[in-house]
């Protein structure tokens, strides 16, 4: 197992589609796990990866929309029962996503309340919620021994603020872009990181479909395939399809918008449970 590694728990929209959860992406470091949006189905596909809540040490949230959320009052209750009782580390930039955080465990007091009397265990102390200025330009917002996260605000009005993620690690650099139109933010955070995670969206097709405004806030193929190009991105990993591939034609229409764009390096159509490397030869651009 290399040092750092990213995997899709879900690579779903709001939607339901068999055999994709909702948004999310798990970071791993060594024995340390952070979890980025945890959307519908999240713990389930942490179990099918032999990783229970407990194991998760930070939570990242990107923006409030419930397709990224609804699975996090899961995850912190699950980390609960499961037996660990520190409260676990919420990233949210401030404003509603922080907002939504704090109250996460609000409409289960009652449950906490029974299952606390009833089994003698201490009652969850979480989440604990670092709320974070929404940065204009990229900026560090956490850091640890060997892994520092910087965040910056993306582009998916009106949905506001919505933000990316960076993780650098010793052994090289994931972003994860949550929901966001192809942006220079973007591009100027993931500059040279060997794995971008990006959300993709095929626009036309989308827009054939008579939903303008699905493609008017998510990020275009083939301009994500131009933009990850001028980043020089090593693994260019996609996820939040739309519309989501039923087919293995779809899968290669995602693939073949973003080769129209340019981009050059590794490519992967998201499914869940892709593992990749970070910073491994596996990854390296090329
Ligand atoms: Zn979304
Ligand atoms: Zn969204």
């Amino acid at each position: 197992m290399p040092n750092t590694t990213v995997t899709l728990t879900g690579t779903g929209t709001p939607l339901p589609v068999p055999g994709r959860a909702g948004p999310g992406t798990l970071v791993r470091r060594g024995g340390w796990a952070a979890q980025v949006d945890a959307g519908r189905g999240t713990v389930l596909r942490l179990a099918e990866l032999g990783l229970g809540c407990p194991d998760i040490d930070l939570l990242a949230l990107t923006h409030h929309h419930s397709d990224h959320l609804v699975g996090a009052a899961d995850l912190v209750l699950t980390r609960w029962v499961q037996g660990r009782f520190d409260p676990l580390p919420v990233l949210a930039p401030e404003g509603p996503t922080a907002r939504f955080a704090r109250r996460l465990l609000d409409g289960w007091a009652e449950d906490i309340d029974v299952r606390r009397r009833h089994t003698g265990r201490p009652a969850p102390q979480g989440p604990d919620v670092r709320a974070f200025a929404p940065p204009a330009a990229p900026a560090v917002i956490w850091r640890s021994a060997d892994v520092e996260i910087a965040a910056v605000s993306v582009r998916h009005e009106p949905v506001e603020p919505a933000v990316a993620y960076r993780f650098d690690t010793p052994s090289g650099a994931v972003v994860v872009s949550g929901d966001t139109r192809v942006c220079a933010e973007v591009e100027r955070l993931a500059r040279g990181a060997d794995v971008l995670v990006h959300e993709a969206c095929r626009s036309a097709a989308v827009r054939e479909r008579g939903k303008r405004f699905i493609a008017d806030y998510h990020a275009d193929t083939v301009e994500l395939g131009a933009m990850a190009e001028r980043a020089g991105i090593g693994t260019l990993v996609l996820t939040h399809l739309e519309p989501a591939p039923r087919t293995d034609e779809d899968t290669e229409a995602f693939a073949a918008e973003v080769r129209r764009g340019g981009y050059g390096g590794h490519l992967i159509v998201g499914e869940d449970l892709l593992t990749a490397p970070v910073g491994e030869p596996a990854a390296q651009r090329g």
